[in-house]
């Protein structure tokens, strides 16, 4: 293709609007533009990407089993009653009307249509394992879209669905998805990990998310070094934390002492009262259906939402109110603790505490009364009625419960994600078969997402350079340039750069020709900056020699004879592809 025909509007001035680098490359690289936050058109550039990596997506779900198919993105709500995400989701899900005022959801994620199809198209043991996957639009009402294509209100995602008829098979789907996912982000020339992710409220063992490791990122990933363990945060566990919870009793019962206008950790910790934080006992209050659920912390430890959800099996919970907490426990956030006044008491529901605090002795908490504290406390004498439940965020430097050294956390961007579901849409929408006893069973399922947006701003988040982008040859918009740095058309240069042109394309690559009457210096620097693997200047002077100039983008530069140059083109770009594809 010819660059003056082509929309490729690159920005020199980085635009305002862009916070994060693959962000503003985006942009100058005029891949795509905004029509408004979390919405983007994909410009010629942009899309040929797009195109590529989604074919890589197909190759690899193909070779794998799946078969593709194409669901709407408009759905009934009645399915998301059915499965409990209509009021679940409902924090991403957008809602429309139509002309009856009846309602409709747009899908953010498509597990409910998918079991709704298998319902009534599979009824035999015979007819599975089965794997659908569709390369779709979703939409979801993000509460904050930003940086560009990574968190977006509409975006494409790759998404697949096993049907199979036990556990053991569901496993298998799961690895052979794992697998192509492991294969599809390095052939796109992305560097992703494979973590275990949390399974929310679904539950489960089997999860794991394919994060690229970078500081934009809005994951954080725990990981040895030794590679025995990485896991995201939310799901994360150590041996603990690196001071250890005291264990010695310090008095015979616990003792209120005045604290007025402490409120927090931190002040208790300081002068005078001087009780480390790992001394004391956090306790935070959730509100679900009406009922309090306190949760006991170590006074120096993160709540874990992740971990809390995944162990009351729902996400409506959300932080109690002071007022709420007040009505409860007789005293105001800052003064709460669950010895005084929880045991018996209705407003209650349930007392969880973090593992960390079995067997501590000599803690200090909160009384249930405005600026008072106690201490002494030993939390199996004075706390009945615990649930003990592992619910704290891990820190860097606490032990790998695998390897036993210490853990790093860094951020990443997650691009996929594979999940063993089990039978819970299965269950809920009927998706049932017999098995070969002619006995009826739920179809055991499994979901697989890749964004295929995200993964696309994620390659230019790895690959790229003061100048530009970088693409991976395998995902390019096009694999070679051809500068040609006279255009007259009658002139040398042209009609080289035109015959190279059509032999290369003859030959199945995809060139673009710079065709532009703009300087050389200001032609390299766009070809730099759309990030085109392989660049072949041809100029007046060099041709006075029979010579002609190849180079890789973050390469060298490499004089060659005219007459080699598309052989030497060639072997570059198989050379590259190699390093990708094997
Ligand atoms: P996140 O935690 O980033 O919101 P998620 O857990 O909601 O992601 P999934 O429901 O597992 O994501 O969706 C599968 C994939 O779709 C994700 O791994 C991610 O790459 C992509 N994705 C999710 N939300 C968005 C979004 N708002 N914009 C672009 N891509 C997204
Ligand atoms: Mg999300």
């Amino acid at each position: 293709m010819r660059w003056s025909q082509l929309l490729i509007p690159t920005l020199k001035e980085t635009p305002a609007e862009a916070e994060i680098l693959s962000h503003k490359l985006l942009l100058r690289a005029g891949l795509v533009r905004k029509l408004t936050g979390g919405l983007y058109t994909f410009l010629p550039l942009g899309l040929r990407v797009l195109q590529k990596i989604q074919n890589i997506i197909r190759e690899e779900m193909n070779r794998a089993g799946a078969q593709e198919v194409l669901m709407p993105a408009l759905q009934p709500t009645d399915i998301w009653e059915r499965s409990g995400r209509y009021e679940t989701a409902s924090d991403v899900l957008f809602k429309v009307k139509d002309r009856g005022d009846k309602q409709w959801v747009l899908g953010p994620t498509h597990e409910e249509v998918i079991t709704t199809l298998v319902a009534g198209e599979i009824n035999s043991y015979r007819q599975m394992p089965k794997n659908f996957y569709q390369i779709q639009t979703k939409f979801r009402d993000e509460i904050r879209p930003r940086f560009g294509l990574m968190r977006a209100k509409e975006f494409i995602m790759k998404d697949a669905y096993s049907f199979d008829v036990s556990d053991d098979a569901a496993s298998e789907s799961y690895e052979r998805m794992y697998a192509a996912y492991g294969r599809i982000f390095r052939r796109c020339g992305l560097l992703a990990f494979p973590v275990e992710a949390d399974t929310g409220v679904i539950g489960g063992k089997f999860s794991h998310e394919f994060v690229v490791p970078a500081e934009t990122g809005e994951d954080e990933m725990v990981y040895c070094e030794t590679g025995a363990y990485a896991a995201n945060i939310e799901k994360a566990v150590s041996s603990g934390p690196v001071t250890p919870t005291p264990k010695e009793s310090t008095g015979g019962s616990p003792e209120k002492f005045a604290t007025p206008g402490v409120t927090t950790i931190d002040a208790l910790a300081g002068e005078p009262y001087g009780v480390p934080a790992s001394c004391q006992i956090k306790t935070l209050v959730y509100s679900l259906e009406g009922r309090l659920i306190l949760v006991l912390l170590r006074g120096d430890d993160q709540l874990n939402e992740a971990k809390l959800a995944g162990h009351l099996g729902t996400t409506l919970f959300r932080p109690a109110t002071a007022d709420e907490i007040v009505a409860v426990l007789g005293a105001r956030p800052g003064s709460l603790g669950a010895v005084v006044g929880v045991s018996g008491n209705s407003g209650v529901r349930l007392i969880l505490a973090d593992e960390v605090l079995r067997g501590a002795k000599g803690m200090t908490t909160g009384a249930n009364e405005d600026g008072c504290h106690l201490r002494h406390v030993e939390i199996d004498r004075d706390i009945a009625g615990i649930e003990w439940v592992d619910l704290r965020t891990v820190k860097e430097g606490e032990l790998c419960v695998a390897s036993g050294k210490a853990l790093k956390i860094r951020r990443a961007i997650e691009v996929g994600h594979v999940f063993k579901l089990g039978t819970k849409y299965s269950e809920a929408l009927d998706a049932k078969f017999l098995d070969e006893n002619g006995k009826s069973k739920p179809c055991v399922m499994g979901c697989y997402g890749i964004g295929v947006t995200r993964t696309l701003q994620a390659v230019i988040e790895q690959g790229n350079d003061g100048f530009g982008v970088i693409w991976p040859i395998t995902v390019a918009p096009f694999q070679i340039c051809i500068t040609a740095l006279d255009v007259d058309p009658a002139g040398e240069p042209m009609r080289l750069a035109e015959a190279c042109y059509k032999e290369l394309t003859d030959l199945g690559y995809e060139v673009i020709l710079d065709d532009r009457a703009e300087r050389p210096g200001f032609k390299f620097k766009d070809s730099e900056l759309i990030g085109i693997p392989l660049r072949l200047a041809i100029g007046e002077k060099s041709l006075k020699d029979g010579m002609v100039e190849i180079k890789p983008r973050g390469g060298e530069m490499e004089k060659i004879s005219k007459d080699a140059a598309v052989k030497r083109l060639v072997e570059l770009a198989g050379e590259m592809r190699r390093a990708l594809e094997g």
